[in-house]
């Protein structure tokens, strides 16, 4: 043929061949080119007569190989639906899909030396394969082969694994290494039911392979068993890998992840990260998880009758498992030289209607000549090759047929491969909630290796059938070797940073032997705290509050309160009547205390606090009222009486001077005066855990313990008077305010306070105070936090060793993120979005650790703010010489409240300290403003008593 007839002939095959795009949009058409070609073979005496090169046969015969972009797309969809029936712990058994896990979480950017050890079809491959780490990734030191016989693969397992064993150390006596530990990666390509990195039990032999004694067992094991039976070299196996996790894992790091694998070899059969809570199949939530796909037994319900040709049919009835593998069949290597023989020999109108034994005989036409018939330059002079070998005399038409054929049987695969691959990228766009995905796939395999057309035609179809998707196909280098030594790198890796993460967090967590020290010691505080003599060596205060009395519900009347001693100043009328009346109601009004008014001077904080009242009372219209009023004041009082209380030191971010050791009321009636019109009837000073015992009492008389898990932590409860030794004793019980935030400032606590813990308590307002409340608020939690998350990114085990400026700011990490990051539901994704929020580029694993980091010291607060509620009701418990107590706990507090599992965790901890007491929690609703007024209300019922 000349070279102008070839041309038009390539214009031709193309309009037939890649019937699966429109021909139209392709760059060489040209409408004319039938035009071109009679007019061509008018003039031109080399090439051939017939104007449409191909009999029209030949045409109708390969039509049922024709898939149109809506069959794919058809395909894809049952592909999505089989993926998901895999992923389903109750479809998982029956599916054809099985979507088995491999317990690979990342993908790689690895340094380090491995051995990998691959078990291939007829020969084991020992390797020693270097990671440099950065993006020209491998360097393979050495590699041996070594036979595998089939006496050897159908003979004892025992034996298939201690020859693996030896060939290592044989391997390794060759290189003469210095005598070190190896780690090694272990490629193991048969169906196995993976449980770990490092373990996979063999469900079936397949291929060659039939060895007694190994099915159902831990290859991981026997190996490792094997190779410590020889004692020779210290390895250990530490990752067992499919060669499609290994395709996935060699890609180089390149601009985007590479988080899929595909190979079209012998067999097919891909794999891909999938978010791991959606597979069912393992008890993970978090982060993602490597799926080896298994799909080339996809179809074998019948799902792919309706694309099966009739040569399909007949290559399935001759092969080795009819009926199984139906999508393997159509697209790899072993199987689409006998769908091109079945054709050509089924065919009429080629070699002039005659066949010859060589063509009639299964596995005549290999997989390999075809691909070289579909090349441009050489393929017609190939397939005039491989049909003379086939005895078969050949013309220019049939080996122009022969070249369609081939050709349309490879796009035929490339279109299916395409349409699983669109099947797996969606899922994973879907999966991740996201609009658009932009990965890499890496494929192996001779079909993408050296064919062409099949890797244009993949790409490109990859893209009509997934538009949403952005893939680029890389091919991968020696899949196997470098992807398992990648594979065996992470799972190193992993292990190593396991143990460091492991080591930096487990200062965090308390045994409940640690937890029932902390509940002795603050019991022993109590004490010391409560008895006269030894009230000064005690951390926690146990300030009596001159409440005796508890609301009996009779309260009746209007009552003014304050509520100072956290983020806001607010305050509050509150309107006691009768339940009919509708019970408790309460307006307020909300003042912020900016920084600069809480660390100045102390007439400034009151005078504001006055001005305040004055603009409520305004609000309100009850300027020249004067009603009784009570003050929740937050902060450490000694009180000499209700309505008096000298504050003993700030907490929390406060710091106005001029304050400690006055009357606080007496400070606040001074800033009335100053403004000189109006007066106050302060009846009584509170603390906001006495405020918050008092109105859940109101509500449930058992209530007599008050708790307070806000910006900081105390609690109070119901003491007996005879053991409040700082009073001149007497009948009945007293409120005690324990002010436990101060709880372990004499250094009873240092055992259980870490290196974070020391570096917020060192940058704070008051070094070496409020021990206790430090380990436990909302003010220090978020701070902890980000300490830790320094720590482990120094360590380089977080955000790839780089902090961002932002995190290195202190207080940037609010305590509420540790509700937002833990909350049941919420995405990974948006904990990214949190940590991107303070300029943090983060990887799966990164959020996944983040959210571990805040579970362990939110966990931590909770649970020493159990401890601490333990002590409290086993002494009420004891006070009261009962076998078992039931109590109520008022609790208030925003991160009590707000965060998805504090409240629990301190439940539990209860539980399991003070078991002897049924203890109930009741969250106060507004319990410093309610309770201040139902201490004025007490205060003013008790006192007409008196006068009475
Ligand atoms: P206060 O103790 O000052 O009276 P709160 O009880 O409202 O006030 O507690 C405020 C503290 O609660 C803040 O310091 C903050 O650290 C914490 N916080 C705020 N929102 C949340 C949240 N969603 N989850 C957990 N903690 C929170
Ligand atoms: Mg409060």
């Amino acid at each position: 043929m000349c070279s102008k007839g070839v041309r038009v002939v390539k214009l031709y095959k193309l309009s037939q061949a890649t019937f699966t795009f429109d021909i139209r949009q392709h760059s060489c058409y040209s409408e004319s080119w039938e035009t071109e070609w009679s007019e061509h073979t008018q003039q031109c005496q080399e090439c051939p007569q017939p104007r449409a090169p191909t009999p029209a046969p030949m045409q109708s015969s390969l039509q049922p190989l024709c898939l149109s972009l809506e069959k794919l797309h058809r395909v894809k969809d049952s592909m999505l639906e089989a993926m998901d029936r895999g992923l389903s712990r109750r479809t998982h058994a029956q599916a054809t899909v099985r979507m088995l896990p491999n317990f690979i979480r990342s993908t790689p950017d690895e340094r380090g030396e491995f051995l990998v050890l691959e078990l291939r079809d007829t020969d084991l491959r020992v390797l020693l394969v270097e990671l440099s780490g950065d993006t020209r990734q491998m360097v393979t030191v050495k590699q041996q082969l070594f036979p595998v016989s089939d006496a050897m693969a159908q003979g004892p397992g025992e034996e298939l694994f201690a020859y693996m064993a030896t060939c290592l150390c044989e391997f390794l006596d060759r290189l003469r290494l210095p005598r070190r530990a190896f780690q090694l990666g272990f490629s193991f390509p048969f169906h196995c039911r993976q449980t770990r990195l490092d373990q996979s039990y063999l469900i079936s032999w397949t291929k060659s392979f039939k060895c007694p004694g190994v099915e159902g067992r831990d290859v991981v094991e026997l190996l490792q068993n094997a190779i410590n039976k020889q004692d020779r070299y210290p390895i250990t196996v530490i990752a067992v890998v499919n060669d499609t996790t290994g395709t996935m894992m060699s890609c180089e790091a390149s601009a985007e992840p590479c988080e899929v694998g595909l190979v079209v070899d012998a067999g097919t059969n891909s794999c891909f990260m999938a978010e791991a809570r959606h597979v069912e199949m393992v008890e993970e939530s978090e982060g993602r998880m490597g799926v080896v796909t298994e799909w080339g037994s996809f179809g074998d319900d019948g799902t792919l009758n309706d694309m099966l040709s009739p040569y399909d049919r007949l290559v399935d009835e001759a092969s080795l498992n009819p009926g199984k593998s139906r999508f393997e069949k159509m697209i790899s290597v072993l199987y689409l030289g006998e769908i091109v023989r079945h054709i050509l020999a089924t065919q009429g109108g080629l070699f002039s209607e005659r066949t010859t034994p060589a063509l009639l005989t299964k596995g005549s036409v290999q997989t390999r000549d075809i691909l070289e018939i579909t090349d441009e330059q050489v393929g017609l002079v190939r397939a005039q090759c491989v049909l003379r070998q086939l005895g078969l005399e050949a013309s220019d038409q049939d080996c122009f047929s022969m070249q369609q054929v081939c050709s349309t049987v490879c796009i035929r695969a490339a279109s299916l491969c395409a349409a699983g691959l669109a099947a797996i990228l969606s899922h994973m766009c879907r999966n991740r909630e996201l609009t658009h995905l932009k990965t890499s796939v890496a494929v192996d395999g001779a079909m993408f290796r050296d064919h062409a057309k099949f890797s244009q035609t993949l790409q490109q179809l990859v893209k009509q059938l997934a538009p949403e998707c952005d893939v680029t196909l890389v091919q991968a280098e020696d899949g196997s070797g470098k992807g398992i030594a990648m594979v065996a790198a992470v799972a190193s890796r992993q292990v190593a940073q396991r143990l460091q993460v492991n080591q930096t967090l487990a200062l965090l967590q308390l045994s409940p032997d640690a937890l029932g020290k902390v509940q002795a010691l603050l019991r022993r505080e109590m004490e010391l705290g409560l008895k006269k003599e030894t009230h000064a060596m005690s951390s926690v205060r146990m300030l009596p509050t001159y409440i005796c009395a508890t609301p009996d519900g009779s309260e009746r009347g209007n009552f003014l309160a304050l509520d100072l001693g956290g983020t806001n100043f607010r305050v509050l009328l509150v309107q006691v009547g009768s339940r009919e009346q509708g019970g408790v109601q309460i307006v307020s009004e909300v003042y912020s205390i900016p920084p600069y008014m809480a660390q100045g001077p102390g007439s400034q904080l009151f005078d504001h606090i006055v001005e305040c009242i004055m603009d409520f009372q305004a609000k309100q219209g009850m300027m020249g009222q004067t009603l009784p009023l009570g003050f929740t004041f937050s902060f450490p009082c000694q009180h000499t009486g209700l309505d008096q209380g000298v504050l003993l030191s700030w907490t929390k971010g406060f710091n106005a001077s001029d304050c400690v050791g006055q009357d606080v009321v007496k400070l606040l009636r001074e800033a009335v005066k100053r403004k000189n019109h109006f007066a106050l009837d302060v009846v009584a000073i509170v603390n906001d855990t006495v405020g918050t015992m008092m109105s859940c009492g109101y509500d449930d008389p058992s209530c007599e313990v008050g708790l307070i898990v806000g910006t900081g932590t105390n609690a109070c409860y119901m003491e007996e008077l005879r053991n409040v030794g700082t009073l001149a004793g007497g009948e009945g019980r007293m409120c005690v305010n324990m002010e436990w935030g101060a709880f372990g400032d004499n250094g009873c606590l240092d055992a259980f306070v870490t290196p974070f813990d020391r570096q917020v308590d060192e940058a704070s307002l008051n070094p070496g105070r409020q021990r206790f409340e430090k380990l436990i608020s909302g003010m220090y939690l978020g701070e902890i936090v980000r300490r830790i998350l320094l720590e482990l990114t120094a360590k380089g085990l977080l955000f790839r060793g780089r902090p961002s400026p932002k995190l290195q700011t202190r207080d940037i990490f609010q305590t509420k993120f540790l509700s937002s990051i833990e909350s049941d539901g919420l995405a990974l994704r948006q904990v990214c979005a949190i940590l991107e929020g303070l300029g943090l580029h983060v990887t799966c694993e990164d959020s996944v650790l983040v959210r571990e980091v805040c579970q362990v010291v939110a966990r931590r607060a909770a649970q020493l703010c159990g401890a601490g509620v333990a002590a409290v009701v086993e002494k009420i418990r004891e006070n009261r010489g009962l076998e078992q107590l039931s109590v109520t706990v008022g609790v208030d507090g925003t991160l009590y409240k707000l965060h998805p599992h504090f409240a629990q965790e301190v439940q539990k901890t209860v539980q399991l300290l003070a078991p002897r007491c049924s203890v109930t929690f009741l969250r106060s609703e507004d319990g410093s403003g309610k309770g201040a007024a139902l201490i004025a209300a007490v205060a003013c019922r008790v006192a007409r008593h008196q006068q009475a």
